[in-house]
């Protein structure tokens, strides 16, 4: 018997990826502001280690910002988003447990738009935490490069620098007293040294 469709359907899942200066973030703002311009209802969110902080900005390195909720814990984000919310951006996603997996699985399953921005690769070169999961579940993948301060070649990576040299593979995420900055590089001049310190 042939059965009728009913009006629900689902969302779909954006995934913006690439290195540092990639240009995740603006890419995100200017999808959202696209929507807030369509008068669809936006929510925007950003990682943060407190619980839940509710005026603050998802900010681009070249300054374009919009406002966004910092939160922690990703099913916070559930209780955040209501039925009038249409599209839900997720900047630094990479900083998320895998628990944000799920949440964006229920919010796109609900008929929201998701626009998640992150990491693909972290400074050792390796697969950011949920990056994989949601590139493989995602409807639309965005992967911008941004340009290699080597050689002005795309880049692809990003390149940890700790006092003046290419941190090693093995280097603890925090070093205390250090100096250092992230830098995005290409292949050919990204370095990983991955012999033990
Ligand atoms: P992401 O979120 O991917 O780190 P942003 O959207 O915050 O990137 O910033 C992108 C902006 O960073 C560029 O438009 C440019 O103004 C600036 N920028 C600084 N360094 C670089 C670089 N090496 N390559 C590209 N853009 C850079
Ligand atoms: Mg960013
Ligand atoms: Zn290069």
């Amino acid at each position: 018997m042939f059965v009728k469709k009913t009006e629900k359907t689902k969302g779909v899942l954006e995934v913006v990826c690439g290195s540092m200066f990639s240009g995740k973030t603006e890419e995100l703002i200017r999808r959202l502001k696209r929507a807030e311009i369509a008068k669809l209802n936006v929510l925007a969110f950003k990682h943060s280690l407190d619980r839940v902080r509710a005026i603050e900005y998802v900010m681009s390195h070249s300054g374009s910002k919009i406002q966004a909720f910092e939160v922690g814990d990703p099913k916070i984000i559930l209780d955040l988003v209501h039925d009038k919310t249409d599209i839900i951006g997720i900047d630094e996603v990479q900083f998320f447990s895998n628990d944000i997996v799920e949440v964006i699985f229920k919010l796109v399953d609900s008929g929201k738009r998701v626009i998640a921005a992150g990491l693909d690769l972290d400074f050792r070169g390796s697969p950011f935490g949920c990056m994989p999961a949601l590139l493989a579940f995602a409807d639309n993948v965005t992967k911008l490069k941004a340009v290699c301060v080597e050689c002005g070649n795309d880049a692809q990576f990003t390149q940890r620098i700790v006092n003046n040299m290419p941190a090693k593979y093995n280097d603890p995420l925090i070093m205390i007293g250090a100096q250092e900055c992230y830098q995005a590089r290409c292949r050919n001049c990204y370095i990983i040294d991955k012999s033990v310190n």
